[in-house]
């Protein structure tokens, strides 16, 4: 089965999306990597979504990413003693560390190294950013608020604190639990929420030792502060509009995932953008034109990849999103515009062969109307180096290991095979060219362009570039 896109889908798994019947639609209807989302459900259903989705793979002989999304640092108030209060603006509130009910003085804020962050001055966001308390001023394990934005705040509603460096570990308790569990079912992809500094991101690499991708989720201010940083050490990332529209102001949203995405595509690392892309198709199974444009302008900056989260776990109308999605994808992918715009942001090559292989490769397909580029990755380091071109020519990635070709289904354009390595120089040329014809991207007496390294077999020895016709097999071993 080929996509007759570049820009992949990742959608989110939920109740809405548990029947293995309905994941194979997902799929069908063009799904590349599903989610897990870990602040929902548990390890029990997780493990279910995720043998439904490697029992779908072995049915559909394509390999399919799989992301499990850590929670994170998300920090909640505690209960009422009647489920909710109605805060007036002006009014003085209280937070502490004290578990009992609260009231319409005082909730508990169960987090003391949250509670030792907070200075006078410091706003607090709860509930989506709905309501709004300044700090006026703290005590031993208490804080006093101003109401600055009141309304109706109830038992365990999300806190968010924009301009604070929170001195907690990117990881809870819950956080490593998790981590442990997806990492041992072997989940692709691992996501990390709230992440603020680069320290946050070293830390998870190091406890996942390479066994799946890391991918940091930019949704704090300081985050973006330190994108950079942060991009470097991560494998991937992820423009979480949802958190991070809380934490700043939302009409900033638009320029900082412009800017994470040219970042993360100069690196070379894979970029989500994620949250409320077609979020009115949870409930209809239409999307408003500004959704729509939304979804197309994510493709316009040249985003790997797009995300759903309630609409295809929670919405009533999942298969209709990613269909959406998918259309969507297609038809801007074959606006001259979009070429344009995607060979003038061309990243600047780095001075290593995958690089200058990569580039040439692009352009010789290109000059040649090449109906696919083949490279050969065993790390999948090549072949991110080849989807980093953004070329017209979709690259057929051929790997002999199964994880990096579920890692690489995150990737613009890349199309990725599980397949013996190359023996030889002809059966190098030999199986590219099947696997091309194969897969329905190439028929005989097109052209190819194959990338590959030899030794054969050896990562980063890539050296060769070769140009091939499909159905010249005879000739080649003549
Ligand atoms: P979440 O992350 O759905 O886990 O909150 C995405 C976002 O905040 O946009
Ligand atoms: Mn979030």
């Amino acid at each position: 089965m080929r996509r007759l896109r570049k820009t992949k889908i990742l959608a989110t798994l939920g109740p809405a999306s548990t029947e293995p019947e309905i994941v194979e639609k997902l799929h069908l209807a063009g799904v590349d990597v599903f989610r897990l989302n870990f602040s929902h459900g548990e390890h029990a259903d997780h493990k279910d979504r995720y043998d439904t989705i490697r029992a779908l793979e072995l049915k559909q002989g394509r390999p399919i990413g799989i992301l499990a999304d850590l929670q994170g640092p998300k920090i909640r108030v505690g209960t009422f003693q009647d489920t909710s209060i109605i805060l007036e603006n002006g009014a003085s509130f209280q937070l502490d560390l004290d578990e009992t009910p609260g009231d319409i003085n005082r909730v508990s804020l169960p987090h003391p190294k949250v509670m030792e962050s907070l200075e006078v001055g410091t706003n607090l966001l709860l509930d989506d950013g709905k309501l709004n308390l300044k700090v006026t001023s703290t005590g031993d394990h208490t804080v006093t608020c101003e109401v600055i934005t009141g309304g109706k705040l109830s038992d365990r509603k999300g806190v968010n604190i924009p301009n604070a460096i929170i001195k907690v570990s990117a990881l809870t308790e819950k956080d490593r639990r998790d981590l442990d569990f997806a990492l041992e079912i072997g989940v692709d992809w691992i996501a990390l929420s709230f992440v603020q500094r680069p320290e946050d991101v070293a830390e998870i690499k190091k406890i996942v030792a390479g066994r799946a991708g890391v991918m940091a989720k930019i949704e704090k201010p300081a985050a973006v502060e330190h994108l950079e940083g942060i991009i470097e050490l991560s494998d991937a990332i992820m423009v979480a509009r949802g958190d991070l529209g809380v934490e700043i102001p939302l009409q900033k949203v638009p320029s900082i995932q412009k800017q994470i995405i040219a970042m993360a595509r100069e690196a070379g690392k894979p970029v989500v953008v994620a949250t409320q892309m077609l979020e009115s198709m949870i409930t209809s199974p239409v999307p408003t034109r500004a959704e729509v444009t939304d979804v197309a302008n994510a493709i316009y900056d040249g985003a790997d990849a797009v995300m759903l989260s309630a609409e295809s776990a929670a919405g009533d109308f999942p298969i209709e999103a990613v269909t959406t999605m998918s259309d969507i994808a297609e038809e801007i992918e074959i606006d001259p515009i979009y070429r344009k715009m995607m060979d003038a942001h061309h990243g600047l090559l780095e001075a290593t062969t995958a690089d200058a292989i990569s580039a040439a490769a692009s352009q010789v397909a290109s000059t040649i109307s090449a109906t696919a580029v083949v490279t050969y990755t065993t790390s999948g380091s090549t072949a991110l180096r080849a989807s980093r071109e953004r070329g017209e020519t979709p690259v057929l990635a051929l790997t002999p290991s199964l994880n990096t070709a579920r890692r690489l289904a995150i990737a613009w354009g890349l199309h990725c095979v599980f397949t013996k390595d190359a023996e030889n120089f002809s059966d190098m040329v030999e199986k590219a060219c099947n696997t091309c014809f194969k897969e329905g991207f190439s028929r005989p007496g097109e052209r190819i362009v194959i990338m590959a390294g030899v030794p054969f077999g050896t990562p980063g020895s890539t050296n060769i570039l070769r140009i091939a016709w499909v159905g010249e097999k005879k000739l080649n071993s003549a």
